[in-house]
């Protein structure tokens, strides 16, 4: 149940809802999701669906996963990508089989924790994480060409999106609880143009530290 042909139904399954990117098919296919959840629930691992990971927190269903992954690649593979909410982790790996550079940021260290232990048993050495609040962004590093925020509120702080290069995209699920929407947004010179790619659910990105 969590063997290579769990994840090979896995993008079967992805495949057939539509997902098209053979990169990130590729990589979801490659990486072993039972490894980011407890072990009580890696039987499940390979199901279309979120799982509770601890502290009122759920690692992302794979779908959702693959659609925000294709979202930040469609027009260019992004050199610096900042993402908002480890959580598990899982994200982060994905994408860092992708990209050259991921940066994540956790609130609750326990989770930034053993996701952390993870990259570093998987050998995934292209990904540097902190334990902050990730509405302030990662000022040191940016600009990012990329922002993939993997909790939802009802906007994004300026603060947060001047971090994003012009040219840059970010991927966010926006929106009030109950009424959230994945939003592709690209920076432009004057301004983010916005596109709606369908109706999601997250936990909230909220502020401060745990
Ligand atoms: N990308 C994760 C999804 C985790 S769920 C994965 O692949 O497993 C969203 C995560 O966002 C949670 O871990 C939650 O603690 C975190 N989060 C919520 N608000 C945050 C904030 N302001 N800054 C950083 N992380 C935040």
């Amino acid at each position: 149940m969590t063997s290579q042909r769990a994840r090979d139904r896995l993008v079967e399954r992805l495949k057939a809802q539509g997902l098209s990117d053979p990169r990130v098919l590729e990589v979801i296919g490659r990486v072993p999701r039972h490894l980011f959840v407890d072990e009580a629930l890696a039987s499940r691992a390979y199901e279309d669906t979120a799982l509770p990971i601890g502290l009122g927190q759920t690692i992302s269903q794979p779908y959702v996963v693959a659609l925000m992954t294709a979202a930040l690649l469609r027009d260019r593979v992004p050199a610096k990508v900042l993402e908002i909410g480890t959580g598990s982790g899982y994200q982060a790996a994905v994408l860092a089989q992708l990209v050259p550079e991921v940066h994540t940021v956790e609130r609750i260290d326990e989770l930034l924790r053993q996701a952390r232990k993870r990259f570093r048993q998987l050998g995934y050495k292209n990904i540097r994480s902190k334990h902050d609040d990730g509405n302030i962004g990662w000022r040191e590093h940016a600009p990012f060409d990329a922002l993939i925020v993997t909790a939802a509120r009802e906007s994004l702080d300026p603060d947060l999106l001047s971090q994003i290069a012009v040219g840059g995209i970010a991927v966010a699920p926006l929106g009030p609880a109950g009424q959230q929407t994945l939003i592709r947004m690209v920076r432009g010179t004057d301004g983010w143009s916005r596109e709606n790619l369908g109706a999601v659910s997250f936990v909230p990105l909220v502020r401060g530290v745990l």
